[in-house]
């Protein structure tokens, strides 16, 4: 793909650099308190929420770890397929760790409900999701993040770690994509 095709896609930009940046250390002062003394563990769900998880976990200033899954619920497009699939799974047993997992986005919510469910059975010491955005309009599952930096309407977004055909994940800021021919 050539630049000129590549950017001809990017239809407008959502949320700023500056506005992403401003509400994550906002949310890494908020779990830095709130997990201070405790052992945490911050999971992010690969490839999407790669970009976040680098962002929030040097947001927070108390000691942490981090581990990695994946799962997928799309296929290379921009409609969901509705079938979660894991990828790869933790390293950590969690059953010793406050686990905050680190999500890009709640769509129809499959992803994250199926994953906190799985991560429930392995008794974390408790289990919350930071998600950087949320599209409550396209719900099909009850779902709520504990923490939501930001809530947009029915766009297919990209940059920030979201991808359209694995492009785009490395764009500073949140823009919609260009749907259109
Ligand atoms: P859910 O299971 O909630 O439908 O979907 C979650 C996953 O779908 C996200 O982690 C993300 O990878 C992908 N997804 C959902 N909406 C969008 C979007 O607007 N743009 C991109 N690039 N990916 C999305």
């Amino acid at each position: 793909m050539t630049t000129k095709e590549h950017d001809s896609k990017i239809k407008r930009v959502i949320i700023s650099e500056q506005e992403i940046q401003d509400a994550i250390k906002k949310a890494g002062a908020e779990i830095s308190k709130e997990y201070d003394g405790k052992p945490l563990l911050l999971v992010s769900v690969l490839k999407g929420a790669f970009v976040f998880m680098a962002d929030l976990c040097r947001a927070i200033t108390i000691p942490l770890e981090l581990d990695f899954m994946s799962a997928s619920s799309y296929g290379a497009g921009t409609v969901s397929t509705g079938t979660v699939r894991i990828d790869f799974d933790l390293k950590h047993d969690i059953s010793n760790y406050h686990v905050v997992i680190v999500e890009d986005i709640v769509d129809t919510g499959r992803t994250l409900k199926e994953i906190v469910r799985l991560l429930k059975n392995r008794n974390p010491l408790s289990l919350k999701v930071v998600s950087l955005l949320d599209k409550p309009d396209r719900r099909v599952v009850e779902f709520e993040a504990d923490k939501v930096l930001f809530t947009i309407p029915d766009f297919f977004v990209i940059g920030y770690g979201l991808d359209f055909n694995e492009y785009y994940r490395n764009l500073p800021y949140i823009a919609e994509y260009d749907t259109s021919k």
